[in-house]
């Protein structure tokens, strides 16, 4: 199997499971009972909680412990419009559906303007209307997304964060898809809210964090027994939170060595896609720059199939897994909502390749070659050079 649908999710690294195994074993206690297996498990989550805020720079109390990152989303967005008494949202139009879905609720529900920043047709954010739109909204609640997941386009959160402060607003933005890839800095850049995932980076599926900054107002999401200060009851999921620290550890201090390997492999299935000189291919968003859009991301528009043949699903049946965009997607609607917001007319096969640490230059080849052998079979429709 070639797996390169990274952004969806990724595998399991072994020495993340090594440290999750005790505690999924040995280490049973309730974290929240008074005896020394209690406390012992309920060490190992603070531990964990200490080493995701230090690595992101803010205080252990400022991370709270989730299923995911949609839930942090949904817990952000609706704790901060409640405390604040926000009137107003600014968002995009590519933001994830965890967040699309919660605003688009609270707009129809509490009636809550929604606006929409402009993007040019490679998914920037136009920062004079965001500004344009502060001034005319001052104390709105800003949501904009670090890494895009199905273009990975980069969104300069320092700048949207020191405009927003400007004209008094609250910022949350959602860094699951630069969590680990990036150095980021919770502290200097300037946002209230942030939310992040463990299985994107090697570590378990449900489990997340949102992050609140100190003096942020938050309501507490689940009632139940105190854990997370109050704010969030309910057992721990201690053996993923401990799996999630570890993960974030290897990624973050391989950040460089797993960046330049995934730009080498971006690279190649760059050139190696421009050399099948397709009509109407093109590449989506930004993710064709090595410095607008992270390198282990790449998005490609390829001419229909005939017969209603999905090039996603050829390569899945040799093995090559690739997405059309978001995961969750393909659950409901099916298309993707990024794509068709920034190209509402063009109907060609999007494809989204995502590598990570586990992908090799071999694999890149393989898949170049597979998409090749697709189009050189309909070559009476699709010009295709020679590889
Ligand atoms: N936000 C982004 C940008 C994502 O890519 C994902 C993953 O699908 C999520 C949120 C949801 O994360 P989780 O699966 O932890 O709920």
């Amino acid at each position: 199997n070639i797996y390169l649908d990274n952004a969806a999710t990724t595998a399991i690294d072994s020495e993340v499971l090594n440290v999750m195994m005790p505690y999924l074993y040995r280490y049973y206690g309730n974290p929240s009972s008074n005896h020394s297996l209690g406390r012992k498990v309920h060490e190992a989550i603070e531990t964990s909680r200490r080493t995701i805020a230090d690595i992101l720079d803010v205080l252990p109390e400022e991370i709270f412990f989730t299923s995911g990152a949609t839930e942090a989303n949904n817990w952000a967005i609706s704790s901060s419009l409640e405390a604040y008494r926000i009137k107003h949202i600014i968002t995009s139009a590519i933001e994830h559906k965890s967040i699309l879905e919660t605003f688009t609720e609270h707009f129809y529900k509490n009636k809550i303007k929604l606006s929409f920043v402009n993007l040019d047709r490679k998914g920037n954010i136009n920062l004079n209307h965001l500004e344009q739109l502060l001034v005319e909204n001052p104390r709105s609640l800003v949501s904009l997304m670090h890494v895009n997941n199905e273009i990975g386009n980069i969104t300069n959160i320092e700048e949207v964060s020191e405009l927003a402060k400007i004209y008094r607003g609250i910022i949350h933005s959602d860094i699951v898809q630069s969590l680990g890839k990036f150095p980021v800095q919770l502290n200097s850049n300037g946002v209230d809210f942030a939310v992040g995932s463990g299985h994107k980076i090697h570590g378990p599926k449900g489990v997340g964090f949102l992050f609140a900054r100190k003096r942020t107002n938050l309501h507490s999401l689940l009632h139940g027994g105190g854990q997370e200060r109050g704010y969030r009851g309910g057992t721990e999921n201690v053996a993923s939170i401990v799996g999630f620290a570890k993960a974030l550890e290897i990624a973050n201090s391989n950040i460089e060595k797993v960046h330049k390997h995934n730009q080498t492999l971006k690279e190649r299935l760059i050139s190696g896609l421009k050399r099948l000189d397709l009509e109407e291919f093109e590449f989506n968003g930004e993710s064709e720059s090595l410095s607008k859009s992270v390198p282990n991301i790449l998005n490609a528009r390829f001419p229909v199939l005939p017969n209603n043949r999905l090039l996603q699903n050829i390569l899945d049946e040799q093995g090559i897994h690739v997405s059309s965009g978001s995961a969750c997607l393909n659950l409901s609607k099916g298309g993707s909502h990024v794509i068709s917001a920034l190209y509402p007319k063009s109907d060609g096969e999007n494809v989204r390749f995502s590598f990570s640490k586990y992908n090799s230059l071999f694999e890149i080849d393989t898949a170049v070659r597979a998409i090749a052998k697709v189009f050189k079979q309909e070559k009476k429709r699709f010009l295709v050079k020679d590889l």
